[in-house]
C-alpha cells in the first residue's frame, strides 16, 4: 500500500506559499487508515509505551486509535487556553510570531514511557516543544512517530536523539 496516495497537496493553504499536506483521504479509506496505523503499532511493538500523546488537532486522529491498539493512555497536548485547571506551558516559534502547547501537570506520573504522536513533522519546532513538558514533568520519553515528514524543513535533524518512525517522507 502506498500511503503517499492518499495525501493530497494543497497549494498555498492555509495562506500563500504553503504546501498543505490533506490526509483527509488517508482517514476516509478504512484500508489506508487502518494500515497507516498497522505500521506504527508494528514499529513499537516489544516497546514498553505507557501513554500516547496526540499534538492537537490532526495528532489525536492517530494517537487516539494507537493508544487503544497498544493499550495506553491518551494524553492530549493542547494548544494554549483549551485544558482547564493546573497546567504546564510551553512556547514555541512559528514563522510568524509564536505559539503554545499545553498539557495538564498531572498528565502522566513521573518516570512514565511517553510516544508522542502527530500528522506531519515539518520544522520540528511544534514536537521539540511537547517533548519539553513531558520532560518537564519527569516523564521518560519514548520517541515520536508521524505520518509525513516534510525532510527538506529538517525537523528530523531536531528530533535525532529520539526515535522518529516515519510514514511518508516527501524531500
Ligand atoms: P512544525 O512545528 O513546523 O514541525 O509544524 C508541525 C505542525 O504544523 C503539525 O502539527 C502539523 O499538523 C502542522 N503542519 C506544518 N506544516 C504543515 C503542512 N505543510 N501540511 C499540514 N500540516 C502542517
Amino acid at each position: 500500500m502506498e500511503l503517499s496516495n492518499y495525501i493530497d497537496t494543497i497549494p498555498d493553504f492555509p495562506r500563500d506559499g504553503v504546501a498543505f499536506k490533506d490526509i483527509t483521504p488517508l482517514l476516509r479509506d478504512q484500508t489506508a487508515y487502518s494500515f497507516a496505523l498497522d505500521k506504527i503499532e508494528e514499529k513499537f511493538s516489544g516497546t514498553k509505551i505507557d501513554y500516547i500523546a496526540g499534538i492537537e488537532a490532526r495528532g489525536f486522529l492517530f494517537a487516539s486509535a494507537l493508544a487503544d491498539r497498544l493499550n495506553c493512555g491518551l494524553i492530549p497536548v493542547r494548544k494554549a487556553g483549551k485544558l482547564p485547571g493546573d497546567v504546564l506551558t510551553e512556547k514555541y516559534q512559528l514563522e510568524y510570531g509564536s505559539a503554545a502547547l499545553e498539557i495538564r501537570k498531572d498528565s502522566v506520573p513521573s518516570g512514565a514511557r511517553v510516544l508522542i504522536v502527530d500528522d506531519v513533522l515539518a520544522t520540528g519546532g511544534t514536537a521539540i516543544c511537547a517533548a519539553n513538558l513531558f520532560q518537564e514533568i519527569g516523564a521518560d520519553l519514548v520517541g515520536f512517530a508521524f505520518i509525513i515528514s516534510l525532510s527538506f524543513l529538517k525537523g528530523e535533524q531536531k528530533l535525532d536523539a529520539y526515535r522518529t518512525v516515519i510514514l511518508v517522507r516527501y524531500e
